[in-house]
């Protein structure tokens, strides 16, 4: 029998930071940090290989680096089956007198491990890794009807000092769209700075062979795999984001070209989210980088927002709203995922560009994710937990704290406007003004029925058909619902009609 331990330290494959709050106070000579490969975390979602390998390997890393500073460590290999069982198992072998974890991200895991402690106390400590507490933002949100990105990035940048000169934001304004979100024009981006990617090493490799022998039926796959798996390559992304993409990162933040899945974007959301990097270093360095003159302040402000606004509010918002927020379905969207959402196989050329890059990479920037693969969800009426489980198993970077409320929120309008103020809807046109993907496609984004018809455009019409009621006064849509009053009887049977065999698979 063990000798007991004092703390068991539990280390999620999302939390892959010496400094987090479940290290404090840690003693090598009475505690031990426990890490465990569930099969259960890659299965209660079909994850794709991509994002199976991208959380192994860099829990593989991170145990090397702690084994290598001589933390006593437990470090469970896959294995099947769930977290909680692998936790009472451990718990009744270290027989530890307390158990500290930094609180995860995910509500369902957190249920499992208070299940799963028993007895034994465990103490969930606040993630000091986000600039914003969940009790800060419950604050925030105290009072308000509808909460809104504006005012709470508003306070953040107040708060912590972030491109404030004095009490007034830098330049005089606290955002700068107007000179962002360019589109590339018909001769595309041209030169693009190469994404920092990085060999596999034998260690990212072993993982490889063990989910495409594992996990060889789920989406995607394995490799190629460049994505940074250790803190030290996470800060050579950074610095060459910085340095190559960022002065450009504002202007074509929503423009999309086939083919190219990277453009100016940072690619390090799953390096933040395993938590490789800390928020406050990489706004740090997008700051510094303005201020030395290296790059303007739209581009700066614009990404930055992404971190301190957007990141930190929808996890105020995932926190302040689970577990009722996971069920919301506010335009009662019934339909099945298309099955092509998992291969890419679809005559439609913007989704069949982005599903492949997402299957191939783990990776699809935000414009793609929003506008293209959730716009499509939408106006389809996919039923929105149906839509939750494709994010959530397809990207490197889900975790469903950041994933869940950008999809039933943001783009698919299930929370019924809690986060976003309309539901992003649009006609083929916004696909074909921002990227090159309707020049060799099919489908006519001009076109609403007929042959030609682009299902975007028959499906934005559909749409508001479906919900002229709802949104008739509503002050952001109230425009466009509108526009329903040119049409007439046969108009509008004629969308309908196009409508359903766009939802059944017989329209191309
Ligand atoms: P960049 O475009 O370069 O942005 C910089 C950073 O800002 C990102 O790394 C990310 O940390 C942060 N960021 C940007 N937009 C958001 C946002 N809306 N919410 C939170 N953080 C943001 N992001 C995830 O990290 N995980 C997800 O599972 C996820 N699921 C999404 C699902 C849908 C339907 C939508 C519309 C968006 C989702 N996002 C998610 C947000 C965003 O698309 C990704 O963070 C971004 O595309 C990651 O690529 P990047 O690192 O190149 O980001
Ligand atoms: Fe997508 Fe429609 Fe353009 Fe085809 S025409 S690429 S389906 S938006």
């Amino acid at each position: 029998m063990e000798t007991p331990c004092r703390h068991l330290v539990v280390v999620l494959g999302d939390q892959l930071d010496r400094e987090a709050t479940a290290f404090d106070g840690f003693d090598p000579e009475q505690d031990l940090v426990w890490m465990c490969e569930a099969a259960e975390e890659s299965t209660h979602v079909w994850s794709s290989q991509q994002r199976i390998v991208m959380f192994l390997s860099a829990m593989r890393h991170f145990a090397a680096a702690l084994e290598e500073e001589g933390v006593p460590l437990r470090y469970e290999t896959l294995r099947e089956g769930g977290l909680a069982d692998a936790l009472r198992e451990v718990i009744a072998q270290a027989r530890p007198q307390r158990v500290r974890l930094t609180q995860p991200g995910d509500w369902r895991v957190m249920q499992a491990l208070r299940q799963a402690a028993g007895e034994t106390p465990l103490d969930v400590l606040e993630d000091r890794h986000f600039l914003c507490s969940t009790a800060r933002f419950a604050a925030h949100a105290r009072g308000r009807r509808q909460l809104r990105l504006e005012h709470f990035y508003r306070a953040m940048r107040r708060e912590h000092g972030v491109l404030m000169d004095g009490e007034q934001p830098c330049g005089g304004a606290w955002n700068f769209d107007a000179d962002n979100r360019e589109s590339f024009g018909p001769d595309g981006p041209g030169f693009l700075p190469p994404p920092t990617r990085f060999d596999p090493d034998a260690m990212t490799q072993a993982v490889i062979a063990l989910v495409q022998a594992r996990f060889a039926t789920h989406p995607g796959q394995a490799a190629p795999f460049g994505w940074p798996v250790t803190r030290a390559q996470a800060l050579q992304a950074l610095r060459v984001f910085v340095d190559e993409r960022l002065e450009h990162f504002g202007r074509w933040q929503d423009a999309m070209w086939t083919g190219e899945p990277w453009l100016y974007h940072a690619h390090l959301s799953a390096a933040l989210n395993l938590k490789l990097l800390k928020p406050r270093e990489v706004i740090a360095a997008a700051e510094a980088a303005w201020r030395a003159g290296r790059v303007p302040l739209p581009a700066a402000e614009g990404f930055i927002r992404q971190i301190l606004g957007w990141r930190e509010y929808v996890r105020g918002i995932y926190w302040l709203r689970m577990p009722d927020y996971a069920e919301g379905n506010a335009l009662a969207a019934e339909h099945d995922l298309p099955a092509w959402y998992w291969t890419g196989d679809t005559p439609m050329r913007c989704l069949a560009d982005a599903i492949a890059q997402t299957l191939r990479h783990g990776y699809a920037h935000h414009i793609q994710r929003l506008m293209v693969t959730g716009l499509y969800a939408l106006m389809h009426g996919v039923q929105p937990q149906q839509v939750h489980a494709w994010y959530l198993s397809v990207y490197v970077d889900a975790v469903e704290w950041v994933e869940l409320p950008n999809t039933l929120g943001m783009s698919q309008f299930a929370d019924g406007g809690l986060l976003a103020s309309k539901p992003y809807i649009a006609t083929g046109r916004y696909i074909e003004r921002m990227s090159d993907h309707c020049r060799g496609c099919r489908f006519d984004p001009g076109e609403r029925v007929g042959e030609r018809a682009c299902p975007f455009t028959t499906l934005y019409w559909d749409f508001l058909l479906r919900h002229e009621a709802r949104f008739a006064s509503h002050p952001r849509l109230a425009l466009q619902v509108n526009n329903l009053s040119r049409l007439d009887a046969a108009q509008r049977d004629a969308i309908r009609a196009r409508a359903r065999r766009v939802r059944d698979g017989s329209f191309a």
